[in-house]
């Protein structure tokens, strides 16, 4: 950490400045310019608030040099980590995977058809909400147990992984049996103690980022469920609340190379939460691939005109088949297979 003192700063103020840092476990290194002081912090601590110098007397600015988190960095593995999910699928290799289903999963028939044509077009992992964390109580809550029950036979029946969101604790030894990821959802990537629980299991959490989180938060989150001993984790980009208006969130595709560079977890597109509009999927889909993306979620529903969520951002099975096609003649480009 790097504290600069204000111009005005007395040598009591420097002193006072310098002891803090040393009760808080750091070596101090201090330069003395002709108009300014500078205080070099060093050492391992990482648990700190940088707001807690910033309001000492005489201090200019303050600067973190080290990340706030430990496993999910780099620093901590350099290689980037290749999750096993399940049936020889990895993410986070050179093959970008692609997950795809309805939102939600509505009944049998719904899901078999969109089971059968994704695997058609050749997506690897079946998606579809058993719990909804909707936005109204009003709407569809999902079918729970049941749906669980039909994403596994689903899945199964054409070679197929599959992913749901859990949405509480108590919900993780109920779905163990019929899934192969855990989605956590953007409402839930600050609830810390169903973090902590999922760092339990012996199974991939695929987390995505908050609807208002930053980039550092959704890893400080990741760090939650890697610090519980599960370091099968990948992260999501599903958009952020921006103040535009004509998308339901705002995709940042700059996202995926900025955790590129500070983690070695894989990182998924959500394209279809990230715009909510269908004829936006195939162009941000495209472009999260160039970006870098591990891994694409994709709402795809044999009727969306009639889907019981999300049917305005999902796509019409042959909408999935070509976007998929063109994935494949991006791929090779940015060094991947699809
Ligand atoms: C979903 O995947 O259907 C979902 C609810 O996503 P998010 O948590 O990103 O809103
Ligand atoms: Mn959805």
């Amino acid at each position: 950490m790097i504290v600069a003192m204000l111009e005005t700063a007395t040598e009591a103020q420097i002193q006072d400045v310098t002891d803090h840092l040393m009760q808080m476990g750091f070596a101090v290194h201090r330069t003395t310019g002709a108009r300014q002081s500078v205080l070099a912090a060093v050492g391992k601590r990482i648990d700190f608030d940088i707001r807690d110098l910033e309001v000492l007397s005489g201090v200019e600015k303050v600067h973190r040099i080290s990340a706030p988190y430990k496993l999910v960095g780099r620093q901590f593995r350099p290689e980037n980590s290749v999750i096993q999910v399940g049936k020889g699928v990895e993410i986070g290799g050179p093959q970008v995977i692609v997950m795809a289903g309805p939102c939600s999963v509505e009944s049998h028939d719904q899901l078999f058809k969109a089971a059968e044509q994704v695997a058609k077009a050749g997506a690897k992992v079946l998606r579809g909400g058993a719990f909804k964390p909707r936005s109204s109580p009003y709407t569809f809550q999902g079918l729970g147990l049941e749906g669980l029950k039909l994403l596994r036979e689903a899945a199964d029946a054409h070679g197929l992984l599959v992913i749901s969101e859990v949405m509480e604790i108590s919900q993780i030894d109920l779905m163990m049996p019929y899934i192969d990821i855990f989605q956590v959802g953007a409402r839930n990537m600050q609830n810390f103690n169903l973090l902590r629980e999922l760092g339990k299991v012996r199974k991939p959490v695929l987390m995505k980022r908050g609807i208002a989180a930053t980039i550092e938060e959704m890893l400080l989150s990741a760090e939650y469920i890697m610090s519980g001993g599960n370091y099968d984790v990948i992260l999501c980009e599903r958009g952020i609340r921006t103040f535009e208006t004509y998308t339901r969130n705002t995709l940042d595709i700059s996202a995926i190379p900025i955790v590129h560079k500070l983690s070695h977890l894989p990182i998924t597109s959500d394209p279809s939460h990230g715009t909510g509009l269908r004829d936006k999927v195939e162009p941000m889909a495209c472009a999260s691939l160039a970006a870098g993306a591990d891994a694409l979620i994709i709402e795809v529903h044999p009727d969306p005109d009639h889907a019981l969520s999300d049917g305005a951002q999902s796509l019409y099975p042959e909408q999935f088949a070509e976007l998929m096609a063109k994935l494949r003649l991006i791929a090779p480009a940015v060094g991947r297979t699809i």
